[in-house]
């Protein structure tokens, strides 16, 4: 299989590749900087959660599908629940047990939230739980994705069987562009997914966590709408956070600890500005304009929603953390786009427009697709130098 670098402009965006490597280079080391303070690398959510539609009690019990949960000690003080009695569950919950769900989600949401005053969640650190291959695969992950695109993407794949997902510009020509736009964003998260797989991939013959370059041209780097698609992703939630960037500045990111507060803000102040050498990555106000705009946008409501439910399905404990998240993160950044006129997003005026939770997942989505954009160059020099030794 052969692996090209992507050019030219970025479709259903206003953006071309390079502008977005470019970009990413300099915003990186700040979005790391900010993905390790506590704030942004501790994480609540309910692990626990049963499948809503079907029957799926097999958790991979691989050493790398576990993911290893806080004790009420080491959770940062600000964000222990405020509950006298302390009676958060912080014990492991046997998965498949019949926890009362609490699904949470306002008219302006695109994701079913993680709900916050839940006593089930549990606190993660993500820096200690990086996404990475896990073995999880089979039948499992494949019901997973297929119902992800069969039921959720409006009907555009009727075919998940085998590689014949990728669609060209005929298969999309007769689909309006929010529903192609929907199908492009979910497939470009599951590019970014499998490029974050093969960028740490434990190869089980040398013991060692290592690149892959193999499975990343067989998964990403030879389809270029997969990687079109991660690239448009990026696009979305560049936009999405300079839209929101006025209301990150004012946020609150920790009551009791003025010094975090601060180093947070540095590191967004630097982000933004870097943002805001190119605004225009993606004009959201061009969608959802037609006769059926009101219906079409519920629709697209709907599915993401059930795109982030389908997130309890998955049998492998670390990737439903970082599904979780990623969709959650997605989600909240179409909530920024589509849920609000730019004025509204005025923190002053509407200062709890994002629980913490979205402010989390937005922001360590953005810094996931990051690292695939920056993977996609080590991928393509590793390629070079495997092509020049033939
Ligand atoms: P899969 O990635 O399972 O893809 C299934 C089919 O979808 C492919 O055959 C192809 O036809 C199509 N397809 C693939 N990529 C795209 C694309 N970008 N756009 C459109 N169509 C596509 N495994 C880990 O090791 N670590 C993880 O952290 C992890 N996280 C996961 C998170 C989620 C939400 C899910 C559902 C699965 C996760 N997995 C993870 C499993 C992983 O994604 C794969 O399912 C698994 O590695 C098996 O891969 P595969 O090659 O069979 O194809």
């Amino acid at each position: 299989a052969n692996y090209c670098k992507p050019e030219g402009l970025i479709k259903d965006s206003c953006c071309d590749f390079k502008t977005v490597d470019d970009l990413n280079q300099e915003i990186l080391p700040d979005l790391n900087k900010l993905l390790e303070t506590p704030f942004f690398s501790h994480f609540k959510l309910n692990l626990h959660k049963t499948c809503p539609f079907w029957n799926a009690n097999e958790l991979c019990s691989k050493v790398d599908c576990k993911v290893s949960t806080l004790d009420r000690s080491e959770v940062p003080e600000p964000w222990l629940p405020d509950d006298p009695l302390g009676s958060i569950n912080f014990e492991p919950i046997p998965f498949g047990s019949k926890k009362t769900e609490r699904c949470t989600f306002t008219d302006k949401d695109f994701c079913v939230l993680e709900d916050e005053e839940s006593l089930d969640g549990e606190y993660v650190n993500l820096l200690k739980n990086p996404e990475r291959f896990t073995g999880y695969a089979g039948d499992s992950s494949a019901k997973v994705w297929r119902s992800i695109y069969e039921e959720n993407c409006f009907g555009i794949l009727n075919n998940l069987n085998g590689d014949n997902l990728f669609l060209n510009s005929d298969n999309t020509n007769n689909v309006c562009s929010e529903k192609r736009i929907f199908y492009r964003i979910v497939s470009g998260l599951h590019a970014s997914i499998s490029t974050h797989i093969c960028d740490q991939y434990f190869n089980s013959t040398s013991g060692q966590w290592e690149r892959n370059l193999e499975c990343f041209v067989s998964r990403v780097g030879s389809f270029p709408d997969r990687l079109e698609n991660m690239y448009f992703d990026y696009v979305i939630l560049l936009r999405a956070i300079t839209k929101v960037s006025r209301y990150l500045k004012n946020y609150s990111y920790c009551g009791s600890e003025p010094e975090q507060d601060k180093l947070i803000k540095k590191h967004l102040a630097r982000i933004s500005k870097t943002t805001r050498s190119c605004p225009d990555t993606f004009d959201e106000k061009a969608l959802f304009q037609g006769d059926d705009a009101k219906s079409l946008k519920t629709q697209f409501k709907e599915h993401f929603r059930n795109i982030t439910r389908v997130m309890d399905c998955i049998g492998c404990q670390k990737c439903r953390l970082w599904g979780k998240i990623q969709t959650g993160g997605v989600g909240t950044a179409l909530k920024i786009l589509f849920s609000y006129e730019e004025k509204s997003l005025n923190p002053k005026k509407n200062p709890n427009l994002f629980q913490k939770t979205e402010i989390v997942a937005l922001l360590n989505t953005f810094g996931r697709l990051s690292e695939s954009i920056a993977a996609v160059e080590r991928f393509r020099e590793l390629y070079q130098k495997r092509q020049s030794m033939e």
